[in-house]
């Protein structure tokens, strides 16, 4: 099966010239070397660098909850799918946390973006010294009610952006949990990802979603050649 490799800018880099030379410099990487490989890559930038982008498949890292209308600083499904957007995540853990996003409004965002025919990628975990299993079940229950075609993200939120990855074995019982919960679903691992311990979670995962070392072209495309 195809491995799906998502890289989540965040908000960042900080200028337009920086966003089309590391744009560049990914998409170079990747036709030159990957052309047998066996990997969907995803860009998610941020929302406003999504039109400068062509040639490799894009995510957006939020989607609002409404069609259209008064509701300042956001972006519907139907905009994002009009310009091209395959993919979106849904319930970062920052989004969570900054955007105070609730797991009901989250598991309306995904009914939304798959009406719209976006990928949703439905980002769940726990935080340091949280119960793994129990924050799953209720993340998973409240967001998913029965949608198809959602993609989930096993994330720890203590292992985002602190180089404390997660084990292995850890990740296994985590994709067993969701998959009893949700059914046969696409699981993907994120939480400090680079090129030295990819190839282990690829192993026993169906994808990866990259932040900081996908601001990184050189290391981030060495992630996608651990896909093989
Ligand atoms: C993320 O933000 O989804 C993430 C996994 O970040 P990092 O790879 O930097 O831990």
């Amino acid at each position: 099966m195809e491995k799906l490799i998502v890289a989540n800018w965040k908000m960042n880099p900080g200028t337009q010239q920086e966003v089309i030379e590391l744009f560049d410099a990914v998409s170079r990487g990747i036709t030159r070397n990957l052309t047998q490989n066996n990997a969907e890559v995803v860009i998610c930038p941020p929302f406003i660098y999504l039109p400068l982008l062509k040639g490799l498949t894009l995510g957006a890292q939020n989607v609002s909850v409404e069609p259209k209308g008064a509701f300042t600083s956001q972006v519907s499904a139907t905009q994002l799918k009009d310009l091209g957007v395959e993919y979106v995540i849904v319930g970062h853990s920052e989004s969570r946390k900054y955007l105070h996003e609730t797991d009901e409004e989250i598991s309306k965002k995904l009914k939304t973006a798959l009406a719209a025919g976006l990928k949703p990628i439905l980002c769940v975990g726990e935080n340091e010294g949280e119960d793994r299993t129990e924050v799953l079940a209720t993340q998973l229950a409240e967001g998913l009610q029965g949608l198809l075609g959602v993609i989930i993200a096993y994330e720890p939120v203590w292992a985002i952006g602190t180089d404390k990855n997660c084990d292995t074995q850890s990740v296994v019982e985590a994709a067993k949990v969701i998959k009893k919960i949700a059914g046969d679903v696409g699981v993907i691992y994120g939480g400090s990802v680079n090129a030295e311990n990819a190839k282990q979670y690829l192993e026993v995962v169906d994808g990866l979603l990259v932040g900081g070392a996908s601001l990184k072209p050189e290391e981030f495309i060495n992630i996608v050649r651990s896909v093989d």
